[in-house]
């Protein structure tokens, strides 16, 4: 979809005008108002150079229909300059490493895909990502834990609380060099009594996260039930360490930081970022796009999903065309 700066800039005045109504705003509403600046020069010049280059690829948010996460919480789009204002330096100097730490015992399938996720982890967000031996789950209290029966299910789920996890059991475990720090498990997960489920948790800007395979299939069944397995568990890792990145849900593009309330829409929504998220990253983590997408590319294709490997290829050749034209233009001057 063709976006303008303009455009960009209405809808950071309107941003504005929804804070000046928050206080209306039902108590759904869990997160706060980012602060409206203006974004300098660079931001804005940079934003519009991967959004007009990239628009063939990515396609604004379709209207939430109920049912989808957009219908029932009210989000805002976290614009790049607000989040590299908000987290100038997403890699600490001393915290650079992401850790995931893996809870009870896992099938050989389940192994294979942990390890595959933190080869993805690394290439995608151009980082280090450590895999650490496996702690038992009786950590975890009884009162921790529950057994439910979700519409939809045929039998009774154990259920681990994301809460308890997060700050029971990995923050006092934090490694001094995490940036990020994970938990992995394939029990299902609930953060507190109002919610049915959640796939995973990060802390927006924190350090901990967990996500659970539970939901994401049967990787045991045949190589389409693994592939898919495989495919939905790097959406979910990449997705949350967004958050503990930083990355607020993005309402603006179809997306990966899309919200998603269940299977179905988490499986609709893209294993890719939008141009506002791919700046978020590029400038946050300090890693030029083209050079990013040739790894990401390369990834898909040793693990034989070439049709994400084209996508990335496509997103490169668009990128030096559009830089190409603009350095032409220069020259003629
Ligand atoms: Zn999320
Ligand atoms: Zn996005």
């Amino acid at each position: 979809m063709k976006r303008s700066i303009f455009l960009v800039l209405s809808a950071i005045i309107l941003l504005a005008i929804g804070c000046t109504v928050g206080a209306t705003i039902t108590s759904k509403d869990k997160e706060p108002c980012p602060e409206v600046t203006v974004p300098p020069k660079k931001y804005k010049d940079h934003l519009r150079y991967l959004e007009s280059s990239l628009d063939s690829l990515h396609h604004i948010k379709s209207n939430p229909i109920p049912g989808e996460w957009l219908y029932h919480n009210r989000e805002l789009q976290q614009y790049p300059h607000q989040f590299l204002q908000e987290h100038p330096n997403i890699l600490e100097e001393k915290r650079n490493k992401v850790y995931i730490q893996p809870i009870g015992s896992f099938s050989k399938e389940q192994t294979e895909i942990l390890k595959t996720t933190s080869e993805y982890i690394s290439v995608f967000y151009h980082v280090e990502c450590i895999i650490l031996d496996s702690i038992s789950s009786s950590e975890i209290p009884e009162e921790n834990t529950r057994m439910v029966l979700l519409p939809g299910d045929e039998f009774k789920r154990k259920q681990f609380q994301t809460t308890y996890i997060m700050n029971e059991i990995l923050q006092p475990k934090l490694p001094k060099d995490a940036r990020a720090y994970m938990g992995f498990t394939n029990v299902d997960l609930y953060p507190n009594d109002s919610y049915n489920f959640v796939f995973g948790q990060g802390k927006i800007g924190g350090y901990l996260g967990i996500y659970s395979i539970n939901r994401l299939g049967f990787p045991e069944w045949d190589s389409t039930a693994y592939r898919q397995c495989l495919s939905r568990t790097l959406k979910l890792a990449t997705h949350e360490l967004g958050h503990i990145f930083g990355f607020r849900h993005c309402v603006e593009y179809e997306c990966l930081m899309n919200g998603s309330n269940s299977l179905q829409e988490s499986d609709n929504k893209p294993y890719y970022l939008c141009p506002h998220d791919i700046m978020k990253v590029s400038q946050g983590l300090e890693i030029e796009e083209t050079y990013r997408f040739e790894k990401i590319a390369d990834f898909w294709d040793k693990h034989a999903f070439p049709e994400r490997a084209l996508f990335y290829r496509s997103s490169i050749r668009l990128l030096k065309k559009y830089a190409n034209r603009i350095d032409g233009g220069i020259h003629n001057n």
